[in-house]
C-alpha cells in the first residue's frame, strides 16, 4: 500500500535549516553532544550558526524521532542570526519564538 506522506515537524526544521543555510548560517541538527561542544565546532570562526544538540534532540522529539513531544530549544551565533531563524522556523509552519535576550535560546513550542 502507499504511504501517505506526513509533513512532520522534523521535515518542517529540516527545511527550514536548508533555507537558514542559504542565508550563509551553518546550521545543525543533533550531532554535537552539548551546548558547548556545538559552539565550540560551529563557531570554530566568525560563520553565523543555529543549532539543537543531541540531548536536546532526544529530549524534544518522541520515540519516533519525528514529532516534537516537548519544545525544543536551538542555540545560535548572535542576535541577528536568532531574528533571521525565526523567522524562517515561522514561515515553516513552526512555533518559533525568541524574547531578544541573547542569554536565553530560540524556543521551538509544541
Ligand atoms: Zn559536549
Amino acid at each position: 500500500m502507499h504511504k501517505e506522506f506526513v509533513l512532520t515537524d522534523w521535515i518542517r526544521i529540516t527545511r527550514a535549516f536548508n533555507e537558514i543555510e542559504g542565508e550563509g548560517i551553518i546550521t545543525d541538527k543533533g550531532n554535537t553532544c552539548c551546548q558547548s561542544c556545538g559552539a565550540h565546532e560551529l563557531g570554530s570562526d566568525d560563520t553565523p550558526y543555529v543549532f539543537f544538540h543531541e540531548q536536546d534532540e532526544l529530549d524534544a522529539f518522541g520515540d519516533d524521532a519525528e514529532t516534537l513531544d516537548s519544545d525544543l530549544y536551538l542555540s545560535y551565533s548572535d542576535a541577528g542570526t536568532a531574528i533571521t531563524a525565526v523567522g524562517i522556523l515561522r514561515d515553516h509552519g513552526l512555533q518559533a519564538s525568541w524574547d531578544g535576550d541573547i542569554n536565553r535560546r530560540i524556543r521551538i513550542a509544541v
